[in-house]
C-alpha cells in the first residue's frame, strides 16, 4: 500500500508492506546529517532531560499544536540528534507545502511496479 497518511492507521489496521509517502509521525530525522530515529527514543530522551517538565498547556490549536508562554519553557533542555549530536529534529513527515522526498516516490514507484493493478482514491 502507499499512502499519504502519515499516522500509522494503516499498519495499526494490520496492513503490511506500507510506503509511507509523506513520511511517518513514529519518526524524526536529522535536519543536519540526515539520521532517522523512533520518536518514541526522542521522547525518552527529552523525559530524561527533563525530569520536572510535564504535559501542561492552556489551549490547544486547531492543527494539533499547544502554545505555550516563554516561561513555561525557561530552561527546558533539548536534546541533539544521536547520530551528529546536533540537529534540529524535526517528524519525519512532509510539512505543507514542502516536495515529497525522492524516498518516498522510490518507494511507491517500486511497491507499483510489483503489481499487476493498484486501486487509486483520494486527491492527486
Ligand atoms: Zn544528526
Amino acid at each position: 500500500m502507499v499512502t499519504q497518511n502519515v499516522d500509522g492507521l494503516h499498519q495499526a489496521g494490520g496492513a503490511s508492506d506500507v510506503v509511507e509517502l509523506h513520511g511517518g509521525l513514529d519518526r524524526t530525522v536529522c535536519l543536519n546529517c540526515g539520521d532517522v530515529a523512533s520518536r518514541a527514543g526522542l521522547d525518552v530522551r527529552l523525559q530524561e532531560a527533563n525530569p520536572h517538565f510535564g504535559p501542561r498547556t492552556d489551549e490547544i490549536n486547531p492543527d494539533g499544536d499547544a502554545e505555550l508562554p516563554d516561561e513555561v519553557l525557561d530552561g527546558f533542555v533539548m536534546v541533539g540528534c544521536v547520530v551528529c549530536g546536533a540537529g534540529p529534529l524535526k517528524p519525519d513527515v512532509v510539512f505543507f507545502g514542502r516536495p515529497c522526498p525522492a524516498t518516498g516516490w522510490t518507494g511507491a514507484s517500486v511497491w507499483s511496479s510489483r503489481r499487476a493493478a493498484c486501486w487509486c482514491w483520494g486527491r492527486p
